[in-house]
């Protein structure tokens, strides 16, 4: 017993969306008719690696999507971190610079 997070209709036999996780009737199992976030984040990351997010169909097995969604995303999350530290070093190191040459500057 499940209730569509769409409509709100209660359902029996509740379908499983593979790509955000919740649960919809039958009119609405299709990502495209409950305006899946999940399916739009999807398309985002197989539109920057294309070769490895090959699009399967609806009712492919769990397994590979469990596989997929803790792989990818996880790298992905360690490679922006040790990009978020970069950009933030050299944002400091160019106030650093800022402050130096404004105090420089007052003193003289
Ligand atoms: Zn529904
Ligand atoms: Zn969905």
């Amino acid at each position: 017993m499940g209730t569509c997070s769409y409509c709100g209709v209660k359902e029996t036999m509740p379908f499983k969306c593979k790509f955000c996780g919740e649960q919809f009737c039958g009119e609405h199992r299709l990502p495209e008719n409950h305006e899946c976030y999940g399916l739009q984040r999807f398309k985002e990351e197989r539109s920057k690696m294309p070769e490895k997010w090959i699009y399967e169909p609806f009712h492919s097995k769990e397994k590979a999507e469990v596989g997929r969604k803790v792989e990818k995303p996880l790298n992905k999350k360690i490679y922006e971190n040790i990009r978020g530290i970069d950009s933030r070093k050299i944002l400091y190191a160019i106030l650093a610079i800022i402050i130096v040459l404004t105090v420089s500057q007052v003193l003289i």
